[in-house]
């Protein structure tokens, strides 16, 4: 048998002590096998005395279809094809598919998770954009546009909040446009950052309470004398809390005022020197609008459920954070010798927004969005 090497590789064992983790030197490699995408390793664990394959934790276990072909699928997900013409391109029905999405949005997560917590943002921009969950008429909205609670409307929002400093996508989430699906977002946001950072918003009344509800201090009033009830506490925006809005107003379908408003915490947004804006959220909307199919204006695709919805923004945000270089990071490379062979050198150095932001220290491949092992955060070294 080899020698113990640390392999990267954790054991996939959920009873061992050891499940998860990685580099402990409790894996070695016993042999390989060969697939349809070339030879893949076996591994045992000497804490359980398991064997597993080095594809058990990852998208691809136990599939009968090749990597490339399960990988070229997912990036017609992430390339605004519609799902019927992925299925007819690689000959493969729609369900395994999504199958594959299902498989990849959990992997997307699991990446997520230990990336994203405790972060040092100071800013985040908030903003959602409709699609429709199957073929209903959008008629429940009310003259605002924010359709009601448990409204049967076919439209779905995909809300989303950004840090602008690194162009990370912090959360993602898929539900009517309503105040809990605000709150749900401000909660998985309020998750990943650290401290309380600057909100910036065009406009929508949902979120202020939606962050009042995550974001407070409590104001509670003397009891009146001997009789009648004390008033309730109520919930007040902390010093450090700031939201801004900002908004469009069009006259005759042209742009005419934008009007900047700041809903509280005025003090700190001039101490910090920071200007209520939204472009980076807007420009990153353009870019989901022309990577997801259903997200496409005046667009025949559809998604047929929330699930799915949530899935290709899961997958889209770790792929959008690790895998996908952004030209506002990218180094120029300056004094490269030539080639021997005369090739072209390249002439940047591509960074993601996981790079700038010190995530992670390389543009990740495909495979390793598919593949990657992440330990549970609990047993990760850091603040957490
Ligand atoms: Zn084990």
């Amino acid at each position: 048998m080899r020698k113990p090497k640390a392999w990267s590789q954790p054991c996939s064992n959920p009873d061992c002590a050891s499940y998860r983790l990685i580099n402990r030197g409790n894996v070695s490699a016993l042999s390989t096998y060969l697939t349809q995408s070339g030879k893949r390793r076996i591994f045992r664990c000497k804490d359980c005395e398991r064997t597993f394959s080095e594809t058990r934790e990852t998208v691809f276990f136990d599939l009968r279809t090749s990597e490339e072909k399960v990988i070229m699928a997912l990036k017609m997900l992430l390339g605004k094809v519609a799902l019927s013409a992925i299925g007819f391109v690689l000959g493969v029905t729609e369900e395994t598919v999504l199958e594959w999405l299902r498989r990849a949005a959990h992997k997307a997560q699991e990446i997520n998770d230990p990336l994203l917590r405790d972060l040092p943002v100071t800013e985040v921009q908030l903003d959602e954009m409709w699609s429709f969950i199957r073929r209903k008429p959008a008629q429940q909205a009310e003259t605002d546009g924010e359709s009601p609670e448990l409204s049967e409307d076919g439209r779905q929002w995909v809300w989303i909040s950004v840090a602008p400093e690194f162009r990370r996508i912090l959360a993602p989430f898929v539900g009517p446009w309503t105040w809990e699906s605000a709150l749900q977002l401000m909660q998985m946001t309020a998750a990943v950052v650290l401290g309380i950072p600057c909100f910036f918003r065009d406009g929508f009344s949902g979120y202020l309470p939606a962050l009042l509800a995550v974001y407070h201090t409590l104001k509670t009033f003397p009891r009146p004398g001997k009789r009648g009830r004390p008033k309730p506490p109520v919930k007040e925006p902390p010093p450090d809390l700031v939201y801004g809005q900002v908004s469009q107003q069009t006259r005759q379908g042209r742009l005419h005022e934008v009007v900047y408003r700041v809903c509280c915490g005025a003090e700190r947004l001039a101490e910090l020197g920071l200007s209520i804006s939204t472009s980076v959220i807007e420009r990153l909307n353009l870019t989901l609008r022309h990577a997801l199919a259903p997200l496409v204006s005046k667009s025949q695709c559809f998604w047929k459920e929330r699930t799915l919805m949530r899935r290709r923004v899961v997958f889209l945000q770790a792929f959008s954070n690790v895998a996908r270089p952004h030209m506002s990071f990218c180094l120029p490379l300056l004094d490269q010798a030539p080639h021997t062979s005369g090739l072209m050198q390249p002439k940047w150095h591509h960074r993601t927004p996981g790079m700038a932001a010190g995530l992670t220290d390389h543009v990740w491949t495909w495979r390793e969005l598919l593949t990657a092992t992440c330990e549970p955060i609990h047993h990760q070294s850091g603040s957490g």
